[in-house]
């Protein structure tokens, strides 16, 4: 399969530059250059298997052409070593349990599959690559985690003073290794700014293999689409519409689930929640993409005015604004907070 970058789509990729380098030389994002349905049998008899089995079929639709199903197998194994269960709340309604990861972030399912394709890429190459990253918490403690003690892999990670909490800045600073964390004398914005600086300086680049671990990354995102499918494989037999809800940032989580849907998932519906940063759901409304400065919330897992990855869901769409404004909207105002 090879990979197209979204923003001069006749360059296209393999698998391995995709995920080493994240983004095109252009700063664009990676995507398959088509999404793979899965057969009927494997949605007859997805309520029989369990959380690895499905990660398993999943990626090896997308990725098998690419990796052995032997080391498939170890990566989704070795990646998904916890579970991921759906809670029911009431008749018809349930809540999935993204948490149980070892950082305790969803992150850590998408950060522990990259660091296997990583670990995999670089298996017979003696070149270092470095991961930047800018972390407001959740990131980069995920990623300090998946990628500790990675052969080839640095990871340095910036993060804001005073800005995590106190059990996250534990999770970044104590790991030691193959991890550098950097305490910045800034707010996450800073942080980002440096990381953007760093990836625009082809100097740098050359000289020091430079590469991102957010949700740009295609190997980042794509294993976020089995919380989809494991959430249906649990809810068993379904008569009704399944609608799901997805607390959105940079717009990864939804995307995942986008491309779950692509691939045959029946999900009826996305509800796309953001805070007070409404620019997609603006989008959705007036049908204009306008990117807007950030504003800070009590939730700054969600606080980004200019999603990195509304242009993977435009491709998804094939920019159909109208086909993409089915997924409704719920701004959660009551979470807004001043700046
Ligand atoms: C990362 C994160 C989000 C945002 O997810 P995206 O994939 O960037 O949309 C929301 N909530 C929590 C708790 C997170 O860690």
């Amino acid at each position: 399969m090879n990979y197209y970058d979204i923003k001069n789509p006749t360059h296209k990729v393999t698998l391995k530059e995709a995920v080493l380098k994240s983004i095109s030389a252009e700063s664009g994002l990676y995507m398959p250059d088509h999404i793979p349905a899965l057969s009927d049998s494997f949605f007859a008899n997805l309520s029989n298997l369990n959380l690895q089995e499905i990660a398993f079929e999943v990626s090896n639709a997308m990725l098998g052409e690419d990796i052995p199903q032997d080391a498939l197998k170890q990566i989704v194994n070795k990646a998904i070593s916890f579970p991921i269960p759906l809670k029911q709340l009431d008749e018809n309604l349930f809540v999935q349990e993204l948490f149980h990861g070892p950082t305790l972030a969803f992150k850590d399912v998408g950060a522990r599959f990259m660091a296997g394709l990583f670990q995999y890429f670089l298996r017979n190459e003696d070149r270092e690559v470095v991961i930047l990253v800018a972390t407001s918490g959740d990131t980069g403690s995920a990623v300090a985690n998946a990628f500790y003690n990675i052969n080839g892999v640095k990871v340095v990670i910036l993060y804001p003073s005073g800005k995590v909490s106190g059990l996250q800045e534990k999770q970044l600073t104590t790991m030691g290794g193959n991890i550098t964390a950097l305490e910045v004398e800034g707010n996450f914005d800073d942080c980002q700014q440096m990381v953007k600086l760093a990836f625009a300086d082809k100097e740098l680049n050359t000289v020091l293999n430079l590469t991102s671990a957010n949700s740009i990354n295609f190997a980042r995102l794509f294993p976020q689409s089995f919380f989809y499918f494991n959430a249906i494989a649990q809810l068993g037999k379904v008569d009704k519409p399944v609608v799901i809800s997805v607390p959105s940032g940079n717009f990864g989580n939804l995307t995942s689930g986008l491309i779950a849907k692509k691939m045959g998932l029946p999900v009826h519906q996305f509800i796309a929640s953001t805070n007070r940063n409404h620019s997609v759901p603006d989008f959705l409304k007036g049908g204009e993409f306008i990117p807007q400065q950030t504003h800070h919330t009590i939730t700054n897992a969600m606080d980004v005015g200019n999603p990195s990855n509304f242009p993977r869901m435009l491709e998804i769409y094939q920019k159909q604004h109208l086909a993409m404004a089915i997924i409704s909207l719920i701004l959660m105002e009551q979470l807004l907070m001043p700046d």
